[in-house]
């Protein structure tokens, strides 16, 4: 998909977290979400991001304006969406708003492997998405609806590491598209690869997926997963 925003106009934001402790760890943030996603992953809870054409929010220099006067009390800005890297000005906001003092942070599904890349030396932290195990185009097919993409999802995490970039793998699981046993295939994929950081994040029900079981995911799953990683969250509501 042609990303049509200019470096000029800055990106086309689609809505504002004016603070949140959760999205960058350790740090205080802004969530800046920008508009676009070409996949469609049934648990979405951004689907008005989706479209790139959708209603947008603030425009890039009123936002800047608005970061001026946060100096001081925010640390960092998170770029998320929707996909951030379908964005050509997503770069030239991250070099802005380093420019006004903050960090950057950038979640990223790992669609676009040479956008992200082309983003990592202006990024101080990434959470990268990971939706099914690293091997499985199947099923983060069934679950995003788009075929090949596993293999994006893959070299995005290769440059992430290569980059050498402080980063968090998160998975959002629902019971209904992602069982206990694909679960843990999928962090054994991810572990394998040496990741330290990895967050299970559960879904709630969306328009398109049954509530999440009550059960899901078991206790000896997220045993299992404390013991593959150094770091290991589990994000319910
Ligand atoms: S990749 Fe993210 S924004 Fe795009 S459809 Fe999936 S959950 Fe929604």
């Amino acid at each position: 998909m042609p990303a049509t925003a200019t470096a000029h106009a800055g990106p086309r934001i689609g809505g504002l977290t004016p603070f949140t402790s959760i999205d960058y760890p350790g740090k205080l943030s802004a969530v800046v979400y920008l508009l676009g996603c070409p996949w469609r992953c049934a648990y979405c809870h951004n689907q008005h991001l989706q479209a790139r054409d959708a209603p947008a929010g603030p425009a890039w220099p009123a936002l800047k304006t608005w970061l001026r006067g946060r100096r001081g009390l925010l640390d960092a800005v998170v770029f998320s969406g929707g996909e951030p890297t379908l964005d050509a000005a997503l770069g030239p906001a991250m070099d802005e708003v380093r420019e006004l003092g903050f960090a950057t942070g950038l979640h990223s599904a790992g669609m676009y492997p040479r956008r992200l890349r082309a983003v990592l030396s202006r990024t101080d932290w990434v959470g990268l998405d990971v939706k099914a195990p690293l091997d499985d185009d199947a099923l983060h097919e069934r679950i995003t609806g788009v075929a090949g993409g596993i293999d994006a999802v893959r070299e995005s995490l290769r440059a992430v590491r290569e980059a050498g970039i402080a980063h968090e793998v998160r998975t959002t699981a629902h019971s209904s598209l992602l069982d206990d046993a694909a679960l843990l295939r999928l962090a054994g994929s991810v572990a394998s690869l040496g990741i330290q950081r990895y967050a299970l994040q559960l879904a709630r029900a969306t328009g398109t997926t049954a509530p999440r079981a009550l059960n899901y995911p078991a206790r000896s799953t997220v045993a299992r997963l404390r013991t593959m990683f150094a770091h290991f969250t589990l994000r319910a509501d």
